[in-house]
């Protein structure tokens, strides 16, 4: 590990690329110590100095009890991956997927089991067998972000795992949002859905600002997928890209591209956006990411040059699948060269030159 940093040299990293980020689902009761040994061992010494922990409902929630997971997160745990990061210089930001992603293929999520009555479309049924595309156009549920009681429990969980990780930021997800001002919708229906969009970032925004604490989101929503050719994942289809003029500026935005190296980052930048590029599974991309982020610093002015915040790696499974699979070296078939470990390796590898 020729690459691994010395001491003393991340004041230099942080000016090269203040952000060096790595998301990942929280870990199960069973692979916290693996987890927290990875922390130690891979992470710290690369230089990564932002985690995102996506927790969502899989907390032992104790402000409300109905929405509690006993098999999930502990205070306890939370604090122990708290200190690891403390002590290794990693800012820890818990994350929880709102608006959309409340359910997965044919299950529903926590909160519209809790509470059916925030589902934006009560009346699309989950199908037994899961299939896409399909005629309902569902991908996940989402809930109603004018349901005058969803903020309610939404803002009580929040505040809830920003006090265990005593977090001064927040990742709110609201990626992939499909079904947003349904036109069954009582409340939303034949509203401009840029405006619906921008109306839950802000909400969550300001319930955050008034502790003093920031929001992140996952940036696909913001961008028009048909203009862009981006397509319906990675960018929107249902004018949500609107919303981008109508959103607070502090927002950090997490403008995720697994297939290329979009320039994306260029104009969240210049609407006045943070922005950090999010790499997945190819190691070739992640590199690029990074070079496209330490260019764009470099050619910029200083306005702008200080949104272009850094790069994450992301992983699609939770910590102990990670471990288990991607960092054994046990994925297989195109996964075998093109994973989120060989990524992260490549990414940090690519980082670690631009220092000096
Ligand atoms: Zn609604």
């Amino acid at each position: 590990m020729t690459m691994m940093m010395d001491a003393g040299a991340s004041d230099n990293l942080d000016s090269v690329m203040p952000v060096r980020g790595f998301c990942i689902g929280a870990p199960g009761p069973k692979s916290l110590d693996d987890f927290i040994g990875f922390i130690q061992r891979e992470l710290a010494p690369r230089g990564v100095n932002h985690l995102i922990l996506r927790v969502d409902f899989r907390y032992q929630f104790d402000s409300r009890p109905e929405m509690r997971d006993g098999e999930g997160l502990s205070r306890e745990a939370a604090h122990r991956l708290l200190a690891v990061c403390r002590t290794n210089g990693i800012r820890l930001i818990p994350h929880i997927n709102l608006l959309g992603h409340q359910s997965w293929a044919g299950s529903t999520g926590k909160l519209l089991r809790q509470y059916p009555e925030f589902d934006e479309t009560p009346h699309v049924k989950m199908p037994e067998q899961y299939k896409w595309p399909n005629p309902d156009g569902l991908y996940c549920k989402s809930y109603c972000p004018r349901h005058p009681k969803v903020h309610e429990v939404v803002f009580a969980l929040i505040d809830e795992l920003c006090d265990a990780f005593e977090a001064d930021c927040f990742h709110a997800g609201m990626d992939e949002v499909f079904y947003i001002g349904d036109e069954k919708c009582p409340r939303c229906a034949g509203r401009d859905k840029g405006e619906l969009f921008a109306g839950e970032v802000r909400a969550i925004h300001d319930h955050l600002a008034a502790k003093g604490r920031r929001l992140w989101i996952w940036g696909d929503r913001l961008l028009d997928g048909r203009t862009t050719g981006l397509g319906e994942w990675e960018a929107s289809y249902s004018d949500t890209w609107r919303a981008i003029d109508l959103i607070p500026k502090d927002l950090t935005i997490c403008d995720w591209h697994y297939e290329r190296a979009d320039q994306t980052p260029v104009y969240f930048a210049m609407k006045g956006l943070n922005v950090v590029t999010c790499a997945y599974r190819s190691p070739k991309i992640a590199v690029a990411q990074a070079q496209d982020i330490i260019r764009f610093r470099q050619n910029s002015t200083p306005q702008l040059k200080e949104r272009y915040q850094g790069v994450m790696q992301t992983v699609w499974s939770d910590a102990g699948r990670f471990l288990a699979t991607d960092y054994q070296g046990k994925a297989v078939g195109r996964n075998a060269t093109n994973n989120a470990w060989l990524s992260l390796q490549a990414m940090f590898e690519e980082l670690l030159k631009h220092r000096n």
